[in-house]
C-alpha cells in the first residue's frame, strides 16, 4: 500500500484533476491511498473571506464565498458532466450551507478564534475532495471518500494540532485498512482532522503533506509520494533561483533540515512519522507523470556537491535582550529562558554573552506578551523582515573551511550577516540577513556551491536495498522542541514542528 498526496496546483482545475486520475490510475496496483490538499489559493481566499467576515463586512465575505462556491460547481461540471455534477451537487451545496451560515455568523460575533478558523479553512479540503472522489469514480477508479476528521485524531492546538498516533492508527485500521481490502481507493482530505471529541483541528498551513505522511505511518504503507508542481526537492527554491535542480536522493534528516528551514515543498514536520517507520518519501511533479523527482530514505548517497541544498525562511524576527543596569547578571539567562518557556515558543538561532541574549523567532509567532515581560529584567529590541539562509549537508561535518568559504560568498555579494549558528546541528550552517537581501545572497550561494559543470552530480546512483535504519540522534533535525529552561544554550536551535 502507498500514500499518495496531491498538492493545491495538483488539484487547481478539471485538467490539473484530470491528470492526477490518470497518475493515480497507473498506481492502481500498489493499493493507493489519495490525499488532496484544497484547490490552489482556496485556503488563503477562505483566511481572507475569514477576516472580512470578522470585521462585519458580511456583504464583501458573502461576495467572495460566491466565487469560491463558483469555481468548485463548475470545476465539477468540467470533470464529471452535467448529469453526474448534478448528483454530486448537492453533497457541495450541504458543505457550503454550512460554511455560508457560518460567516454570517461570524459576521455577527465578529471574532474569529483559533478554533473558528480550523473549522473554516475545513472547507476547502472537503469540498476538493468530494469532487476529486466523484472524478476518480467517473474515471473507473473506485475511490471512496473518507471524511479525515473521522480518522486524524489531534490534539486542541488549533491551527497547528499535534497527532496522536494511537488513537489515529485504530481510526485507520477501523476506517480505511477495510476500504483497501475491498480494493477501494480511500480519497482523503489532507490538512484537516479533529479531536478525540471531534472538535475539526488542522495541521498548520501546508499540512496536507504532514497528513499523507500520518496516514502512511498509521497504515504501514511502503511509500509516501508527495506530489506538487516541481520536480522534487530542489537545491534551492526554483522560484528564488532558476538554476535550482532536482536532488535525486536526500536522507530523511538533511530533507527535515530543509523543510523546516524553509523549503516549502515540504510541511516541517512531514518526515517525522516517516522517520519513525522508516518508509521512503518520494517528492514528484504531478504535471510529469514519468517524473522520478527526489527519493527521500534513511541513508542518501554523498553528495558531489558540498552541501544538498540551501533554504531561506523568511518572516523571522531578532529579538535582542540586553539585562538592564542594575538587574542581577546571575540568573539572567535563566529568566530569559523561562519566559521563552511559559510562552511555550520555539526559537530558531541563539546567541548569548553573560549580559545579553539575541533570538530569532517566527514574526507572526512572537508573543507580545513575553517581550512585555522581558522589558521588565531587560532593555528589548526587536528587528523584523528578517530571514534565515541556511545551508544543509550530512557530510559538512568536519570539512575545515566550509563556514569560511559562506560567508566570504555571502560578503562577496554584498549582504550583512546579521547572526551565525554553525554547530547546534551538525548538518546545517545558518545565518540571518535581512528578508530584501533573500535572493541576492541565494543566488551568489548557489552559483559558488551548485556551479552548472555539477549538474550530474545530484543523478540518480542505485541504492543498496531496503533503507537502512534513520540515525534519529546527532543532529536533531526531527526531534525539535520548544527551548525550556532545561535546555543548555548550545542545544537550543531548536523548534516545534508545525508550522
Ligand atoms: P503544493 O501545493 O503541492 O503543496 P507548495 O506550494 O506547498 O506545493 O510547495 C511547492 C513549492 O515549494 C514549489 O513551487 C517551490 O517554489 C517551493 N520550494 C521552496 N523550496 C524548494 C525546494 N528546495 N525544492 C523544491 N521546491 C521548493
Ligand atoms: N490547503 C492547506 C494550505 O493551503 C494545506 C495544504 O495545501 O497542504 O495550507
Ligand atoms: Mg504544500
Amino acid at each position: 500500500m502507498i500514500v499518495m498526496k496531491f498538492g493545491g496546483t495538483s488539484v487547481e482545475s478539471a485538467d490539473a484533476i484530470e491528470r492526477v486520475a490518470k497518475i493515480v490510475a497507473s498506481r492502481s496496483r500498489r493499493s493507493p491511498i489519495v490525499v488532496v490538499s484544497a484547490m490552489a489559493k482556496v485556503t488563503d481566499q477562505l483566511v481572507a473571506i475569514g477576516h472580512k467576515a470578522a470585521a462585519g463586512d458580511c456583504d464583501s465575505a458573502l461576495e467572495s464565498f460566491e466565487g469560491l462556491r463558483q469555481r468548485h460547481h463548475q470545476t465539477a461540471g468540467e470533470l464529471l458532466g452535467h448529469k453526474r455534477a448534478a448528483t454530486l451537487a448537492p453533497k457541495l451545496e450541504k458543505r457550503l450551507a454550512e460554511l455560508e451560515s457560518f460567516l454570517r455568523g461570524l459576521a455577527a460575533v465578529r471574532e474569529l478564534t483559533p478554533r473558528g478558523s480550523d473549522f473554516l479553512l475545513s472547507f476547502g479540503e472537503l469540498l476538493s475532495s468530494l469532487i476529486v472522489a466523484d472524478a476518480f469514480m467517473v474515471r473507473g477508479l473506485n475511490a471512496a471518500w473518507v471524511d479525515s476528521r473521522e480518522c486524524l485524531v489531534t490534539d486542541a492546538t488549533h491551527t497547528r494540532a499535534v497527532p496522536q498516533m494511537e488513537a489515529t492508527r485504530a481510526r485507520c485500521k477501523k476506517k480505511i485498512a477495510p476500504l483497501i481490502s475491498n480494493k477501494r481507493i480511500p480519497l482523503l482530505g489532507g490538512f484537516i482532522a479533529a479531536t478525540a471529541e471531534g472538535v475539526p483541528t488542522t495541521l498548520g498551513r501546508g499540512g496536507s503533506d504532514y497528513s499523507a505522511a500520518i496516514l502512511g505511518a498509521a497504515l504501514d504503507a511502503q511509500s509516501i509520494e508527495i506530489w506538487t508542481d516541481v520536480e522534487g526537492m530542489m537545491t534551492t527554491d526554483p522560484r528564488l533561483c532558476p538554476d535550482a535542480r532536482t536532488i535525486k536522493q536526500i536522507s530523511f534528516n538533511e530533507a527535515a533540515e530543509l523543510a523546516y528551514f524553509g523549503a516549502k515543498v515540504l510541511h516541517p514536520a512531514t518526515l517525522l512519522p516517516a522517520i519513525h517507520k522508516n518508509i521512503p518519501v518520494y517528492v514528484l511533479n504531478s504535471r510529469n507523470i514519468k517524473s522520478t523527482g527526489t527519493e527521500i530514505t534513511a541513508q542518501a548517497p554523498p553528495s558531489k556537491d558540498t552541501f544538498r541544498a540551501i533554504t531561506a525562511k523568511t518572516g523571522i524576527s531578532i529579538v535582542n535582550v540586553v539585562a538592564s543596569r542594575g538587574v542581577m547578571v546571575h540568573g539572567f539567562l535563566r529568566s530569559v529562558f523561562e519566559g521563552l518557556d511559559r510562552y511555550s515558543t520555539s526559537v530558531d538561532i541563539v546567541a548569548i554573552s553573560e549580559v545579553s541574549m539575541s533570538f530569532t523567532m517566527e514574526s507572526k509567532r512572537l508573543p507580545k506578551a513575553l517581550l512585555a515581560e522581558l522589558a521588565e529584567i531587560a532593555d528589548v529590541t526587536c528587528e523584523d523582515r528578517q530571514a534565515i539562509i541556511c545551508l544543509v549537508g550530512e557530510d559538512i561535518h568536519g570539512k575545515p573551511g566550509i563556514a569560511a568559504s559562506v560567508f566570504n560568498t555571502v560578503a562577496e555579494s554584498g549582504v550583512n550577516i546579521r547572526m551565525i549558528s554553525q554547530g547546534a546541528s551538525e548538518i546545517n550552517i545558518s545565518f540571518v540577513v535581512r528578508e530584501s537581501d533573500v535572493p541576492r545572497a541565494v543566488q551568489h550561494l548557489h552559483k559558488q556551491f551548485f556551479p552548472a559543470g555539477n549538474k550530474n552530480a545530484a543523478a540518480k546512483t542505485k541504492t543498496n536495498g531496503a533503507a537502512k535504519r534513520v540515525r534519529v540522534n546527532g543532529s536533531g533535525a526531527h526531534v525539535r522542541k520548544p527551548v525550556n529552561a532545561k535546555q543548555k544554550p548550545g542545544q537550543v536551535r531548536a523548534a516545534a514542528g508545525a508550522q
